[in-house]
């Protein structure tokens, strides 16, 4: 697993007199293994950044390489999307968007199962990430019947079940109390860990901003790295 890689990325919305540059040559690197912030005011280009590096939007020009494969280099991008996706790249919201008619448990199976995963494999690893999470005692309510807390765990969980080597969040810990917010910063550190996977957090979130050892802050469009002060997340 080789992380992420962006060179010279930039991001134009709009033409002519009213187009907007949303990113002006951004380079950022994440190794396998570790996770970094990204932190700006609104407006700054996180939204952009983080679209672009989940394929949801082309970029304008510049190169991105996700795990060992290229993505886009000056106009050229991969032809399938959705299995890149898929496969390389786990997704944590802000907002939970589980499934309403599917329990805890298969929210998080569900793309492991697309995967081609057999069911009760694939239940079963959701079922160790609930617990890492703290919520295994809901694996089996309905997302209507969780907290606003536990749904954004279980949704935490279904972006981690295919161990993807490329995480994007943002602002994952936002609804949590400290504590559960550090235990969410914990097991994104772990999956770093454990499956060479490069994250990449947006936040606002004060309680866990002093857990980076790297720090990229973006602001109009333009990156300047950090060092974060790294306390880890005990
Ligand atoms: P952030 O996530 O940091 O709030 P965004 O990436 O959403 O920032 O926005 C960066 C800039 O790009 C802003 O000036 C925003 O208004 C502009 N922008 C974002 N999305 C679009 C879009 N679809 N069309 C035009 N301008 C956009
Ligand atoms: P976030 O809360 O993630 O920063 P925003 O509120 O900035 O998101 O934007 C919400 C959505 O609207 C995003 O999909 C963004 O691309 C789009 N958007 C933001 N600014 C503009 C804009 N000036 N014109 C068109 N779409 C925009």
């Amino acid at each position: 697993r080789k992380g992420i890689r962006i060179e010279g990325l930039s991001k134009r919305y709009g033409q002519g007199d009213t187009a907007v540059f949303a990113l002006k040559d951004v380079n950022m690197q994440v190794a396998p293994g570790e996770v970094v912030g990204l932190i700006g005011p609104s407006g700054s280009g996180k939204s952009t950044l983080l679209k672009c590096l989940g394929a949801v939007i082309d970029p304008t020009a510049g190169r991105m390489v996700l795990d060992d494969e290229v993505i886009y280099d000056e106009g050229w991008k991969v032809r399938d999307l959705s299995a890149l996706r898929r496969d390389k790249i786990g997704f944590v919201f802000q907002a939970p968007y589980l499934i309403p008619f599917l329990d805890a448990t298969d929210n998080v199976a569900l793309l492991s199962m697309l995967a081609g995963v057999p069911n009760a494999e694939a239940r079963a690893k959701a079922l160790e990430l609930l617990t890492a999470l703290d919520v295994q005692h809901r694996a089996h309510a309905m997302p209507s019947a969780l907290s606003g807390g536990e749904q954004q765990r279980v949704s935490i969980a279904r972006g981690l079940v295919n161990r993807p080597p490329v995480i994007l969040a943002d602002e994952p810990t936002a609804p949590l109390d400290s504590v559960r917010a550090m235990a969410v910063i914990r097991i994104l550190n772990d999956m770093a860990k454990r499956f060479e996977a490069a994250i990449i957090v947006v936040t606002h979130d004060e309680k866990i901003i002093p857990t980076f050892k790297r720090i990229y802050h973006i602001r109009d469009g333009v990156t300047h790295e950090e060092l974060g002060e790294g306390r880890g997340f005990d």
